[in-house]
């Protein structure tokens, strides 16, 4: 057995929460105060407007999906309105100390964003010919399960490995990492790192590439997600925590065991030149199960390649190992689906994607089984009257 098997599963929070737990409030809320109702049923024939050109205090995404639940003549007002009565709404139901959070957060992102020049602007619009290589673009386009599988491998159950990025792709965005941490040392801003447990890198959302990676969830994650992990709301992911992290000297060493806040990560290498930092998988544990050992089938090593990406439940338990030389640049996307998050709240059932769950079901099965034979053999054997 190997000492990460042996530690404590952390969850690894990201600063982009507050995104997530505004996604949530959105979907649940169907009754409000009496100024300020939604409707209780949505209205489903409504195509709701595109808000990914707007800076807003939650995900475009949100207000979208949040559209067909206004009341009528909100529905039939400017954007700019429904974007104020959709905000008023998630801003109020926020807890009080989340919503300033929230806003503390929007100021944050905005000063960045005002200030900060992009090195490669053609990076905050995702251009698919320039970013993807052809075969990735094939399989999506073709969109099947089938397409899926001749660009993806499965080392391990749950681990999804294919080529992704173009390497000037890889090369633009590490020249852009470089940019960020330069203007964040000549500047002394206190950027907010990725999560909990990196002390370096950078979240690409706060720096203006949340509508790009937004589209890249939506338009290329998303189509793999729902054919792969259904089982954990793949097919309704809906928010994002997009972030870079940084290994080797000067940097981050390695990545401790844990599981992500995510449903679904997208971990993509962008190089460079490194030694080590392969990333060890043991299995995926619902909450209940996080700290339980790891069955020899679920051990599994990947050595990153850059450009190749790979896909997986955040659930699936995981670390890096140290990046002994050399500098290595990750990009990582976690992605969440308020629609799974507010149905498993309410779920008491065994997890059917957690690997002890399944055998706790199996073995439950076995004992009800043993129980029945055992009846039928007694009523078999009993003496006739
Ligand atoms: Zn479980």
């Amino acid at each position: 057995m190997s000492s990460d098997q042996q530690e404590t599963t952390t969850t690894v929070d990201g600063s982009g929460t507050t995104t997530m737990r505004a996604t949530t409030a959105a979907t649940t809320t169907t009754t409000t105060f009496s100024s300020q109702r939604l409707r209780i049923n949505p209205n489903n024939e409504h195509r709701p407007e595109s808000y990914e050109d707007l800076k807003l205090d939650f995900p475009s995404a949100v207000y979208s999906s949040l559209e067909k639940y206004l009341p009528q003549q909100i529905l039939v007002s400017t954007r700019d309105d429904k974007v104020k009565f959709m905000t008023d709404i998630m801003l109020r139901h926020l807890p009080h100390g989340e919503r300033s959070r929230a806003q503390r957060h929007s100021v944050y992102r905005q000063k960045i964003i005002t200030n900060y020049q992009p090195l490669h602007k053609e990076l905050y619009t995702l251009a698919p010919m320039q970013c993807f290589v052809p075969s990735f673009i094939k399989a999506i386009n073709e969109s099947s399960e089938k397409s899926f599988r001749s660009i993806i491998s499965e080392p391990s159950p749950g681990v999804f490995v294919f080529d992704m990025l173009q390497p000037s792709f890889c090369e633009m965005m590490l020249a852009e990492v470089e940019n960020f941490e330069k203007w964040v040392g000549e500047t002394k801003f206190r950027i907010m790192r990725p999560n909990t447990m990196n002390k370096y890198g950078a979240v690409l959302d706060d720096f203006g590439l949340d509508s790009m990676l937004d589209k890249l969830m939506e338009s290329f994650i998303r189509p793999m997600t729902k054919v792969f992990f259904s089982d954990v709301g793949g097919a309704t992911l809906d928010s994002h925590h997009g972030f870079v992290v940084e290994y080797g000297k000067d940097r981050d060493l390695d990545l401790g065991f844990h599981v992500d806040d995510s449903e679904v990560t997208l971990n993509v290498c962008l190089g460079n030149q490194f030694v080590g930092g392969e990333l060890f998988f043991r299995g995926t544990r619902c909450e209940r199960h996080v700290n339980t050992t790891t069955k020899p089938d679920e051990i599994y090593d990947y050595s990153h390649v850059p450009g190749q990406a790979v896909l997986h439940r955040g659930r699936h338990r995981h670390g890096a190992r140290a990046t002994t030389s050399g500098h290595r640049v990750n990009m990582l996307l976690w992605c969440r689906s308020s629609v799974f998050r507010e149905l498993k709240s309410h779920q008491k059932e065994f997890s059917s994607w957690c690997g002890e769950c399944f055998c706790e079901k199996k073995e439950e099965k076995g004992r009800a089984l043993d129980a029945l034979r055992q009846k039928l053999v007694k009523a078999v054997s009993a003496p006739q009257a």
